[in-house]
């Protein structure tokens, strides 16, 4: 391969970018992002960036960005692939590459009057908006909506969380495992309302339930999901369904396309988090330099939180037979397993609360984790 093109310049693309020169490719590597900075770190955003504590956290610095010998096209969006090896870009140039990895991540969902967290310039709007407010609105208590909850509890904020479901992250944790995490905002005092939906935001920021109960914020903010950045994939030859539609190793439908990090959806599930993103970017790479599947991708779906100073750390898969093996719930501290079956062996994940020392243990003997 002389050209290989990533689409996307985060956390995803720039761990692709490092991976194909580990693997010895010595060819030109072109990375085209639509955001203007070079790879920053997202998780801080919700965290310590909202606190005033950090700025942008850079994943590279620039000696390490050198020694890649890429060329960056930032603030440039690729608009479609006009062929399995021709890419269209907004600047209305075209570039031909021998391979390609898509890394174009998640886009937020969104509801009128309210802020989203997905990239930079978002943090820095919804920080701004924060110093002037009293009352924050948070639709959706998934992790990210958790953390600025959390976040914004510790800059003094009156806090109101609204979640659609009766119990928080029940998807992703279970309803035990949920509830437990939904409690972490009334302990901060938060207020978290759940199952109920948001029919509208007011712009003056009042939310309205769909029972006409109204939320007087202030300012409003919604972590509602994302959905695949595929857009511009529309029409070309690589297969889209919920996201780039990819093999157990990340390989398109085409051979020489690659897909991953939040963008890809593997055998029907979209792993949107920090370290199926890094460790997809090894697995593809690979796949793409051999031309065929030769690797598959063993990550567990890691997914780590940080709230009200308690970190959430999950692994697996959640299911109804939870058992808490250490600590307690009611103490928020706690690592417990989720099985299928009654053997030590039928763990299938695990959650924990701030005890990262067991959870990582347990995670070692975990089937399938990476
Ligand atoms: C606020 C926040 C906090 C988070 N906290 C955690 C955490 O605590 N723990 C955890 O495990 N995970 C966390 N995550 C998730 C983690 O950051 C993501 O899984 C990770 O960023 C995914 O990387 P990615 O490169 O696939 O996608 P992204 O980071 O979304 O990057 C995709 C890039 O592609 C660009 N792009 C899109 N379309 C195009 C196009 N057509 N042309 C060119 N460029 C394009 C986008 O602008 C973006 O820069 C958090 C995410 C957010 C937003």
């Amino acid at each position: 391969m002389r050209t290989i093109a990533i689409i996307g310049a985060s956390l995803a693309g720039l761990r692709s970018a490092q991976a194909l020169r580990q693997q010895g490719f010595d060819g030109r590597l072109v990375v085209i992002g639509d955001e203007i900075h070079l790879p920053y770190d997202r998780p801080p955003l919700s965290k310590d960036f909202l606190l005033g504590k950090v700025e942008m956290v850079p994943l590279a610095d620039q000696e390490d960005l050198d020694a890649l010998d890429a060329e960056w096209r930032l603030g440039t969006q690729a608009t479609g692939l006009l062929s399995t090896q021709e890419i269209a870009l907004s600047d209305g140039s075209t570039i031909e590459a021998d391979g390609v990895v898509i890394a174009t991540g998640g886009i937020p969902r969104t509801i009128s009057n309210t802020h989203v967290l997905r990239t930079l310039d978002d943090a820095v709007k919804l920080r701004d908006a924060l110093a002037g407010a009293q009352h924050l609105g948070v639709i959706g208590a998934g992790f990210i909506g958790a953390e600025i909850a959390s976040s914004a509890r510790a800059l003094g904020k009156e806090v109101t969380v609204v979640e659609a479901l009766p119990t928080p992250l029940t998807r992703v944790l279970g309803a035990e495992m949920g509830a437990a995490c939904g409690q972490l905002h009334g302990d901060h005092g938060s207020t978290l309302i759940t199952g109920i939906n948001v029919d509208s935001v007011n712009v003056d920021g009042v939310i309205n339930l769909a029972d006409g109960r109204k939320v007087d914020a202030d300012v409003v903010v919604a972590g509602i999901g994302t959905r695949p950045a595929t857009d511009w994939l529309a029409g070309g030859p690589v297969e889209v369904a919920n996201g780039v539609v990819c093999d157990a190793g990340g390989v398109t439908n085409v051979k020489n396309i690659v897909a991953v990090g939040d963008v890809v959806n593997c055998a029907g599930h979209r792993a949107e988090h920090w370290t199926s993103a890094t460790e997809q970017a090894q697995v593809a790479t690979r796949n793409l330099l051999a031309g065929e599947t030769v690797a598959t991708h063993t990550n567990g779906g890691y997914v780590w939180s940080d709230q009200y100073g308690v970190r959430i750390q999950f692994i697996g898969r959640a299911t109804d037979d939870v058992r808490v093996e250490d600590g307690s719930i009611e103490d928020r501290k706690f690592v417990a397993t989720y099985r299928d079956g009654e053997n030590e062996e039928d763990v299938v994940g695990i959650v924990a609360m701030s005890n990262a020392r067991l959870f990582t243990r347990l995670r070692r003997n975990l089937k399938q984790a990476g």
